[in-house]
């Protein structure tokens, strides 16, 4: 059996040893468009590559996949990040798990991940072909033969091919698949902060508060997680997950939005009067500008306070009930306007691709058309950070490569 494997990422490599290891007698070849395999593994998590997250359930894992959550589950149940982290120790690569789950390689260097995998292709003579960018697949009596760019030369049949070329913030880059009758979700970015030229709260740049809830203005979008206040606008776990749960709708609304932050999480409306009510019995005698009742830092508390309108020396006990109640409107429903995004630097990940409506999720097979297959980021399968996307390559990767 001869496979054919587009493209040498994270899911193309776990896809060839996957289908080396079930069918020995294959001849495999990862077919890759540039001339350096794994390069986005290399870049990724800093350099230090987060290659998969330790959430303990399942169900907790597929919660941070806005996009293909659900169609991951029975995949997990196959293949999941426990069972990654258990391949990556069994194939020399000692794992650290971070407080916040993020698991890296022990020695802190992508490096190690790309060896391994090279390592291995070698061991189970993967042939790895780069410079080798497939610009068609034709089929040819049930099998596929390969068009590659800029030399439309084709070369042996394949009985199965595996597509596992990656995003592309271009829709015109999957021209090639949709010819062969898949559906295609438009790609468009996920994962990336707010611009905020107008709102003087970038004077706050540094400033990290450790847990609010952001929501979008007129939806139901909202993700809770740590924000940082930058000099463009804001930033930060809380931002860039909202961003990619929110990815779809804040295109449509061409990333001019207002969002509302509620600074102290989740703490609502009420519980929050009723606290500053009391402060304003019990502390009469302080200034609202000296005397934080949360733990908010000295320089947010005093912005807030200014964006009440309140003035520097009054007194807790000097507060009447409109200042109280402006207060409480700022600290957990405080609007502010975006327009327009940045990429996050260490992050990049496109949301749409070829539509799962039209792939096997239990085999990764093709249902348009038969002996097709595809895994990773090609997939309309995206996630937030923390080695949630690198997983998901991992996981149908593996699946792929059983061509079931
Ligand atoms: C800067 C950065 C940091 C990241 N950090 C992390 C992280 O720490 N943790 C995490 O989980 N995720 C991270 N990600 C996301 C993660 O890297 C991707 O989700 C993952 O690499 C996708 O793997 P893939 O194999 O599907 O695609 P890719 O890694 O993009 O590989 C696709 C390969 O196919 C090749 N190719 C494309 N078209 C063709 C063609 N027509 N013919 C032949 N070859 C082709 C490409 O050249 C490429 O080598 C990061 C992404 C970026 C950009």
């Amino acid at each position: 059996m001869r496979i054919a494997i587009i493209g040498g990422g994270a899911a193309g490599f776990f896809a060839a040893l996957s289908a080396r290891e079930r069918y020995p007698d294959a001849r495999v070849t990862i077919f890759e468009k540039s001339g350096k395999v794994l390069a986005k593994v290399k870049i990724s998590g800093g350099g230090r590559c987060n290659l998969t997250n330790a959430a303990p359930e399942i169900s907790d894992l597929i919660k941070a996949y806005p996009r293909g959550g659900n169609s991951l589950k029975k995949l997990f149940h196959e293949f999941s990040n426990m069972d990654a982290m258990k391949w990556f120790e069994a194939h020399g690569v000692p794992l650290v798990v971070q407080d916040d789950d993020c698991v890296f390689p022990a020695a802190q260097d992508s490096q190690v991940v790309i060896n391994c995998f090279l390592r291995e292709a070698q061991r189970l003579g993967v042939d790895v072909r780069t410079f080798c960018g497939v610009s068609a697949l034709v089929p040819s009596n049930g099998k596929w033969k390969l068009m590659f760019q800029g030399h439309d030369r084709n070369i042996e049949d394949y009985d199965k091919v595996i597509v596992t070329t990656g995003g592309s913030s271009r829709e015109e880059g999957f021209d090639w698949l949709k010819k062969l009758g898949h559906r295609i979700e438009v790609p468009i970015p996920s994962l990336f902060t707010f611009n905020m030229p107008d709102e003087p709260v970038t004077r706050l740049m540094g400033v990290v508060v450790d847990d609010v809830k952001v929501s979008v203005e007129s939806s139901r979008l909202n993700a809770e997680g740590p924000l940082l206040i930058t000099h463009w606008g804001m930033s930060g776990p809380a931002i860039l997950k909202l961003s990619s749960f929110a990815a779809r709708h804040l295109h449509q609304l061409n990333y001019e939005f207002n969002i509302y932050v509620n600074w102290l999480g989740n703490s609502d409306h009420g519980e929050v009067t009723k606290t500053l009510e009391e402060i304003a019995l019990k502390h009469s005698k302080k200034l609202m500008t000296n005397f934080r009742p949360f733990s908010l830092t000295e320089r947010l508390w005093a912005f807030l306070i200014e964006r009440c309108g309140i003035i520097v020396n009054k007194k807790w006990g000097e507060s009447g009930k409109k200042d109280l109640n402006k207060l409480v409107e700022v600290l957990t429903h405080d609007k502010y306007t975006v327009r327009g995004k940045s990429t996050f630097r260490d992050e990049f990940v496109t949301c749409g691709g070829v539509s799962l409506k039209d792939v096997d999720m239990k085999t990764m097979q093709s249902k348009v058309t038969p002996n097709l297959y595809f895994a990773g980021e090609v997939l309309d399968i995206d996630a937030i950070t923390g080695g949630f996307n690198l997983q998901a390559a991992w996981t149908t990767g593996y699946i792929a490569g059983h061509l079931r």
